[in-house]
């Protein structure tokens, strides 16, 4: 049956609103917790992987100190001059330097000094590709020497006694290299070239930068990352997915208990048919719309005969038993947009919208007479049940108290009468 209220607008905070709003704060900080430990590996991998790079930087720097440091021991090494092998021009202005020598034989060696067999050795380096180093200084000899950007910003930094100096470098489009440098001291042997520069044992006299080829490791450490993202999301995507399943699930069932809820408080337990509060609500609406649309609006009271009596005689359970029977009676004969609700213990009130008191006469005479007519079970026999109704008419500026008095003063009436009949209000039937 569709007299049924729906209580949910007199209630604007659903306890499943309350859920919704519950589970989203805590699937809220969830997700950002869940992002922020991914963000937080992404992050450490990055630097761990970084500091990978500077321990080879490290290593590759001290191989070639120590062949730098051994050349320099010794002064610098003779080699045989030939076709590609000829005397360092730089060496001829230092005084005092043998830089060509012969043997007994005749053959020319030339002095190659460290700085020189550093930088020979780069080039080598250079040719496989794999690894590049360059001995550089602020103040070099060979303007070859000449530090670039990289070198100029570390040879600084050495000045104000950094120990080392590191940095990605893009070259030219594609290339990524991981660039690290490290100075050079000024070591005894160094003095007898470079004295005359101005630096004694112990100054920092230049660097050698290695460069790493970083770009593969640096597309690793990306790919790395974006599948660390890409698992975190699918965490909290996955997170997402079951706290919304239970909360489906969970306000469903919410929904369903508050249904019921509202079912059994809306409701009369024993003839399942509107209880007076919840009854009244509708009959509010239903006045106001007859107000506002200058419809007839009946009302129908009506009360059982001698139900007393009827218990008295059959016990309460057998009375409880009519009454049901009656208000399933009652609902089928009347319209869906009728309203029907126990006014009472054995009263109900029925409200009849767009209806006039013409046609309300004629549908409390239908109930009457239905009822009247009625066998209703009692489990070990049938009983017949008579009832008297009073029927007024909704007047402008009527209480719902003003309106249901005159029904009352009516049914009165009908019970004076003899009981078993209908009566209309007197004001309503003039109206
Ligand atoms: P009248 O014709 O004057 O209405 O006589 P009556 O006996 O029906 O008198 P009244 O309306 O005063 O009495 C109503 C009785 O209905 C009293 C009460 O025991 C009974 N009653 C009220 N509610 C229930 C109920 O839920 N179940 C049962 N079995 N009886 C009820
Ligand atoms: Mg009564
Ligand atoms: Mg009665």
């Amino acid at each position: 049956m569709s007299h049924h209220i729906d209580d949910r607008q007199h209630h604007p905070l659903k306890s499943s609103d309350f859920v919704r709003k519950y589970l989203t704060g805590i699937f809220l900080v969830i997700g950002l917790i869940v992002l922020s430990v991914f963000w937080s590996f992404s992050y450490r991998s990055k630097a761990l992987i970084e500091a990978q790079l500077l321990k080879q930087g490290q290593a590759f720097f001290e191989e070639v100190i120590i062949t730098r440091e051994w050349a320099a021991n010794h002064g610098g090494v003779y080699v045989k001059i030939g076709p590609n092998t000829v005397a360092n021009p730089y060496l001829l202005k230092i005084p005092g330097l043998k830089v060509v020598i012969k043997d007994e034989d005749g053959v020319a060696y030339t002095l190659k000094n460290p700085a020189l067999m550093t930088r020979e050795l780069s080039e080598i380096a250079d040719k496989y590709g794999a690894f590049k180093f360059n001995i550089t200084s602020l103040n070099p000899f060979n303007p070859a020497n000449q530090p670039d950007s990289f070198e100029q910003s570390a040879l600084t930094a050495f000045t104000q006694g950094k120990k080392e100096y590191y940095s990605f470098e893009q070259q030219g489009n594609e290339e990524v290299f991981f660039r690290y440098m490290a100075p050079l001291e000024t070591m005894q042997p160094c003095l007898k070239c470079h004295a005359q520069q101005g630096y004694a044992e112990g100054d920092i006299r230049g660097g050698i930068s290695v460069s790493l080829p970083a770009t593969t490791i640096l597309k690793q450490i990306k790919e790395n990352r974006d599948y660390i993202i890409l698992i975190g999301l699918g965490i909290v995507g996955l997170i997402f997915a079951i706290i919304r399943y239970v909360a489906r699930v969970f306000i469903a069932d919410l929904n369903r208990a508050e249904q019921q809820l509202q079912e059994m408080a809306s409701h009369d337990y024993l003839t399942h048919l509107l209880n007076r509060r919840a009854g009244y609500q509708r009959i509010f609406e239903e006045m106001q719309r007859a107000e506002r649309g200058e419809k007839p609006l009946v009302f129908i009271l009506f009360d059982i005969d001698h139900f007393k009596r009827l218990n008295d005689s059959y016990g309460h359970t057998a009375g409880d038993l009519v009454l049901k029977q009656l208000a399933l009676k009652l609902l089928a004969a009347l319209r869906d947009y009728d309203i029907a609700c126990r006014y009472g213990g054995e009263e109900f009130l029925v409200v009849a919208p767009e209806t006039s008191v013409e046609q309300g006469l004629k549908l409390a005479e239908r109930l009457r007479a239905t009822i009247a007519s009625t066998h209703f079970n009692i489990g070990t026999q049938d009983l017949s049940v008579t009832v008297s109704i009073g029927v007024a008419l909704l007047q402008k500026k009527d209480t719902i108290e003003n309106v249901i008095s005159r029904a009352d003063t009516a049914l009165y009436q009908a019970k004076n009468g003899g009981r078993n009949r209908v009566c209309v209000a007197a004001e309503s039937a003039g109206a």
